[in-house]
């Protein structure tokens, strides 16, 4: 029998309430000896009346529980029949539970003492400690989430923005097992093709051809290769997609900043090299998790406080995602503007010609021919104009510039897109050896090979060193 698990499943601190959750087979019986129901009983005339007079409140102990009843009670220990907690446990029968066991829950107040009291006489009476993740582990052990929806489950919990939510909230939903199975599928076809013309050449079956199966194998790798050229736009979705503000002292990046957060945060100048250190401010554009970075500008200086912010926005100009550099257009290129044209040169970029309220005297064709990847927004930051393209244009930028994915399969996992890779790069394998007309045996062994790392992805054919890898990420109580 397995052991009964218990844990703290809330948020440690101070709280409404706080869950303790217990999961095994011992789960009731537990409850019983930790627990007693309590049920009220209010006077009919009062009752209706809504009025609850302490005096007219008479209470009977013992209540039976009822599966997935919330019933009141007293947290009891009685060993010293000492009240611990006033509180509401539900019972929850197996199978229908987050792990498929017996499901208790107590709710006490959230209170790091109460919750703490609680667990402990749990504990005392026969349940173990729960390891971080295990009763998600429980639940992929006992076949109720496949491993990409157990992993959702974290992916859940420390999800920061509503697109980061609702990617995990589709996978947990078994959108990408969805996806997988159906590759998997495929696959399986052609396995079954393989073999039944290895094993039974003679029989009158349909034969294999080199050309189909080049084909089927080619659309399967198109397949892959989708799920994989999703990953870059998934790890946005989760980390959030890093734009890097330069330009020189007084350009605006401040004003830029706090036009996008929307509230006043950097402090805006009218004195230039005032913003030294870099500013990392967390917002959301149009869904997406945004980090922006507004860096100390990117010019000469002999002070040293100041150096130090000039290396790091040189820094978080190299590992930025989008190089967002603002010009001031009222007036014309300066030494110091064309040193950051310079380092901005061939990169993806976003150049703001700002402060066209002030008239424009830059000259923005040389500008498009020294950064010719660059994308060209005139703005007014001050006042608001050209935010709303600024906003777009980064939209169109994570999500590549297609379309929009109408569903939610991004692969925002490092484990399933090194998987994706792997079996990609086996099949490609198999596709060259049927380029080459080789063998059908040595093919079967590559397209097996493929079939297996999809597989990892859902946790079919995944060894006990990686779940436990997987459910280590997990935090006490899920
Ligand atoms: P930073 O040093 O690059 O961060 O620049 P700030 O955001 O501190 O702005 C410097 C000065 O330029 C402030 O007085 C801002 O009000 C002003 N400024 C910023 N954007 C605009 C704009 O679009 N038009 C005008 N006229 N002034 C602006």
């Amino acid at each position: 029998m397995e052991d009964t698990i218990a844990a703290v499943a809330t948020a440690y601190g101070e709280g409404g309430i706080g869950i303790i959750r217990i999961s095994g087979e011992e789960s009731l019986s537990i409850l019983n000896k930790v627990f007693q129901p309590i049920k009220k009983h209010i006077e009919k005339n009062d009752v209706e009346k809504y009025i609850f007079k302490p005096e007219s409140v008479s209470m009977t102990i013992g209540e039976p529980i009822v599966n997935r009843r919330l019933t009141y009670g007293h947290i009891i220990d009685y060993h010293t029949n000492q009240v611990i907690d006033e509180v509401l446990s539900v019972y929850m029968k197996a199978p229908y539970t987050y792990t498929t066991e017996d499901v208790v829950e107590i709710n006490c107040h959230g209170s790091i003492v109460s919750l703490r009291k609680v667990l402990e006489l749990v504990l005392k009476n026969g349940a173990r400690m729960a390891e971080p993740g295990e009763f998600t582990k429980r639940a992929f052990l006992n076949g109720r989430l496949d491993l990409t929806q157990a992993e959702a489950v974290i992916d859940l919990i420390k999800a920061k923005s509503d697109k980061s939510f609702d990617v995990a909230l589709g996978q947990l939903e078994g959108a990408l097992s969805k996806d997988i199975k159906q590759i998997r599928d495929l696959l399986m076809d052609e396995l079954v093709g393989l073999t039944v013309n290895l094993d039974y050449p003679d029989e009158d079956i349909e034969e294999i051809t080199y050309e189909k199966l080049l084909n089927n194998l080619l659309q399967i790798n198109d397949m892959i290769q989708k799920l994989i050229s999703s990953a870059d736009t998934g790890r946005i979705i989760k980390e959030g997609f890093k734009v890097a503000i330069v330009g020189k002292p007084n350009v605006g990046k401040s004003s830029l900043m706090n036009a996008l957060l929307k509230e006043t945060r950097a402090i805006v100048t009218d004195i230039p090299g005032t913003t030294r250190d870099t500013i990392v401010e967390d917002i959301t554009i149009k869904n997406i998790p945004v980090k922006l970075i507004d860096t100390a500008g990117i010019h000469d200086t002999e002070d040293t406080v100041e150096k130090i912010g000039i290396e790091k926005s040189k820094e978080s100009f190299n590992e930025a995602d989008l190089v967002l550099l603002i010009l001031d257009g009222s007036q014309p290129v300066s030494e110091e503007d064309e040193n950051i044209i310079k380092i901005v040169g061939n990169r993806r970029a976003l150049v703001l010609i700002n402060k066209i309220d002030l008239g424009m005297v830059i000259d923005e064709q040389t500008l498009h021919e020294k950064m010719p990847r660059a994308i060209f927004i005139e703005t007014a930051v001050k006042d608001g104009r050209g935010i709303n393209n600024i906003e777009q244009e980064i939209e169109n930028l994570v999500y590549n510039g297609e379309v929009k994915q109408s569903g939610n399969t991004f692969i925002t996992n490092v484990r399933h897109s090194n998987l994706l890779v792997s079996a990609k790069s086996a099949l490609e394998d198999a596709v060259n050896m049927v380029r080459l007309g080789e063998a059908l045996e040595f093919i079967e062994i590559d397209v097996k090979r493929t079939f297996e790392f999809l597989g990892e992805i859902v946790g079919e054919t995944v060894s006990d060193s990686i779940i436990d890898e997987v459910f280590s990420r997990f935090c006490l109580g899920k």
